[in-house]
């Protein structure tokens, strides 16, 4: 017998399969992972397939050297995900592969951890000695415990029969009882307090969700998007859903944008479901990591809840995949091999006959677009549970507070407000999409700003975590590469000792709400205080226990929390991700303001939201007030199709980046000339390409590495994805000095 073996090497000169002899005594599989000699080394690989015979010269063919585990790690339609994914990525096999299995798994990095337990060799031959026993009252302690119940665990044993090591070493010697090792499974302690384990009444919306859902469960298909306003209750629409896929002996896996910052989903899962649910999340350890995917794999976790990877998950028999809050950017992997989980589950679906549910209060405009062609079937929850209105929204206009000469980063509107919610003894959210005190720093003479040395972005300024109450900023960090100095006393280009402060930060909002509101305590939520193990949950803690009162934070607070005493949002600045240069950038704030405003309101008293901006005729912002999904959508399709934006056009970019600027800009003008001369070329191509720019990137140096890129807009077809793979290699090409990667729909244009 032979095999052919994938070895786990990322190199375009193995990127193919090697055969190698499967020795008599051994069983392999495909999809197993096996030892193999390869040149000199030994390495790891994949067990693609079997054959009988080869084509080579069988006395020239190696012999595997071991397997790896006893059980296949890549279950089949796994490989052929893997396939699929190595060819949309003009990558190698291997490299796709990878995502499969936990990365600890890859050069044997883990243990497996064991536990002795003892067992009786004959159960007749135990009751005789036990009852010949009349020497030793411990091995005939042992000899009783092991015949009311065996195997036992040795730690149980030696918990209730102190000191027996003599006695288990005699009683092994007289062949009455036998020691075995078993593996045992690491599970994560969890932090999160448990929800409530009971079955609501469904609403009439989420029964009739289900009503589509279930059978299309029962036929294995179905591709769905549920756009259900916040507060809709669609958390129980996937608990229904995933309760079915159970009761068919089938899995469920559940994505969330972020385990941390969804501890409610979380437990609300575990409370139904309790041990048969496993979490995955980034903050496993690597022993956990791997013993919680060995758990999935053996069918024992029979839902999995994590975040992107977890749709990698070795479950079998597939049923059910859940997308929730699928229009979360977080979805989308910028690692190499990049994917869309949102794809992937899509992927899985199809191929696993398994149903698939898309899920959000604001559906990305390229899934709610799909909807609309067919490609997911649209369920709509338009209303809240029992009826609870949604949250009010009052625009404020900030030209206005500094014409009144209110200075201040909260409105009259929004302090009073505040002040009011407290007096109330109700709960109060805040959103300032900025982490630190101020935005950035500026001369008034010269009007120089302060920028990183290694990033081509201003510094902002933060004040000492230790010690928040001297008051005023200490330092300036640089949030894209983390370099951080202290701030000038004079100008860096003109001496000038007139340094000033502009755009505020969650630091200052929180000092400011402290001065408006002595002796409320404030939780501040942003990635300076949500560090450690446990940093997400021991905020969102103290807020939902009631000792703070007040949630100061950036996006992480918009996603999915469900705080029934939150009665007010604020938005401190909304106009801050509506100028970011991306043609995204509308869309990510109506997405944000809409979700963040979504918090308010969700117990028995009625939310109030406040959003603050310089721009209050923007349209925009007016439908995010409205909480309009169905106009804002409309606007922004069209505008998408007059401005041939995707998903009418395709973006893709070649980015450059070379710690010498001289070298990035030969490397990208002798790409630019490659890529025009390959359009002249062939027409076909020239046809669908509607614009090529070397203009760019919105960071021209970043952590100290020089950037440019070569950025084209095309037409969809099939010529242009014959373009781009032809793009995906001339970036492979190695250039002195240079990192070059290929994107495509890249998720970020900075
Ligand atoms: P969404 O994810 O759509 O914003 P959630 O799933 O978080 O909404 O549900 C909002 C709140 O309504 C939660 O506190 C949830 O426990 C509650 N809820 C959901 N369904 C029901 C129901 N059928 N009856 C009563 N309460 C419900
Ligand atoms: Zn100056
Ligand atoms: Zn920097």
């Amino acid at each position: 017998m032979y095999c052919q073996v994938i070895v786990d090497i990322v190199h375009e000169n193995v990127a193919r399969a090697f055969t190698y002899a499967i020795p008599e005594e051994m069983k392999v599989s495909p999809g197993q992972r096996v030892a193999v000699p390869f040149g000199s080394r030994e390495k790891e690989g994949y067990v693609l397939a079997l054959s009988e015979e080869t084509e080579y010269d069988p006395g020239k063919i190696r012999a595997v050297k071991r397997t790896l585990e006893d059980y296949p790690a890549i279950l089949p339609p796994m490989m052929e995900l893997a396939r699929e994914m190595a060819e949309k990525n003009h990558c190698p096999l291997a490299e796709t592969l990878r995502l499969m299995i936990p990365a600890e798994m890859r050069g044997g990095r883990i243990r497996i951890r064991t536990e002795e337990w003892i067992d009786l060799t004959d159960e007749e031959r135990a009751r005789a000695a036990w009852s010949a026993e009349s020497r030793s009252r411990k091995r005939k302690a042992i000899l009783e415990m092991l015949m009311t119940g065996h195997p036992r665990r040795l730690a149980e044993i030696r918990e209730r029969v102190p000191d027996s090591r003599e006695a288990l070493n005699k009683l092994e010697t007289a062949g009455l009882i036998i020691r075995t090792e078993q593996e045992i499974l690491r599970r994560p302690g969890t932090s999160l307090k448990s929800g409530s384990g009971e079955w609501h009444q469904l609403t009439p919306e989420q029964e009739e969700a289900l009503e589509e859902i279930l059978p299309a469960m029962r036929k294995g298909e179905g591709r769905f998007l549920l756009h259900g306003v916040t507060g809709s209750g669609k958390t129980e629409v996937f608990l229904a859903a995933a309760r079915k896929a159970l009761e068919d002996g089938k899995k469920a896996i559940i994505l969330v944008p972020e385990i941390a910052l969804t501890p409610q989903m979380v437990s609300w899962f575990q409370a139904r479901f309790g041990t048969g649910a496993a979490v995955i999340h980034s903050r496993l350890s690597a022993g956990e990591r791997f013993d919680e995917w060995r758990r999935i794999r053996r069918g024992e976790a029979r839902i999995i809840i994590g975040a992107r990877s977890a749709v990698f998950a070795p479950a079998e028999n597939l049923g059910l995949i859940v997308v929730d809050e699928e229009h979360e950017t977080t979805y989308q992997s910028d690692h190499h091999p990049r994917y869309d989980a949102r794809e992937v589950a899509r992927s899985r679906c199809d191929r696993e006959g398994a149903t698939l549910i898309l899920a959000s209060a604001t559906p990305s405009i390229l899934s709610f677009a799909k909807a609309r062609r067919g490609d997911y079937m649209l369920l709509e929850m338009p209303r809240r549970v029992q009826d609870r209105p949604m949250p009010e929204v009052q625009l404020v206009d900030m030209r206005t507070e500094l014409e009144t000469g209110n200075r201040s980063v909260l409105s009259r509107a929004l302090s009073s407000a505040l002040i009011s919610c407290m007096q109330k003894g109700e709960q109060a959210m805040l959103l300032i999409n900025r982490r630190g005190y101020h935005s950035f720093v500026s001369c008034r003479a010269c009007g120089h700003v302060i920028k990183c040395p290694n990033c081509d972005v201003s510094m902002t300024c933060h004040v000492d975590e230790m010690h928040p109450e001297d008051g005023g900023p200490t330092q300036l960090q640089c949030h894209y590469c983390g370099h951080r100095t202290p701030i000038p006393e004079k100008c860096p280009s003109c001496g000038s000792r007139y340094i000033r402060y502009f755009g505020a930060g969650t630091q200052k909002v929180e000092g400011e709400v402290r001065k408006l509101l002595p002796g409320i305590r404030t939780a501040r939520m942003d990635i300076d205080t949500t560090g450690g193990k446990d940093g997400h949950a021991r905020i969102l803690e103290q807020f939902r226990s009631g000792e703070a009162r007040i949630l100061i934070g950036t996006q992480m607070i918009a996603k999915g929390l469900d705080f029934p005493q939150v009665t007010l949002v604020g938005v401190v600045a909304a106009d801050m991700t509506l100028n970011l240069p991306d043609y995204r950038s509308r869309e990510r704030t109506f997405q944000l303001l809409t979700q963040v405003a979504g918090r308010a309101g969700r117990g028995r008293r009625p939310g109030q939201v406040i959003i603050q901006t310089y721009r209050p005729e923007d349209p925009v912002l007016k439908m995010a007030a409205r909480q309009d999904y169905r106009a804002f959508f409309e606007a922004e399709i069209q505008r998408r199709r007059t401005s041939l934006y995707p998903p009418y056009t395709i973006l893709a970019r070649i980015l450059i980046e070379s710690p010498a600027a001289a070298e990035a800009e030969d490397a990208a003008a002798g790409l630019g000339q490659a890529v025009r001369a390959v359009l002249d070329a062939r027409p076909e191509w020239k046809k669908k390409v509607l614009l090529i720019s070397s203009e760019g990137p919105g960071i021209r140096m970043l952590r100290g590495m020089e950037r440019r890129q070569i950025l084209m807009k095309m037409l969809t077809g099939s010529e242009t994805e014959d373009f781009c793979a032809w793009l995906a290699k001339a970036a492979e090409e190695p250039r002195a000095g240079c990192q070059i990667c290929f994107e495509y729909n890249p998720t970020s244009m900075i």
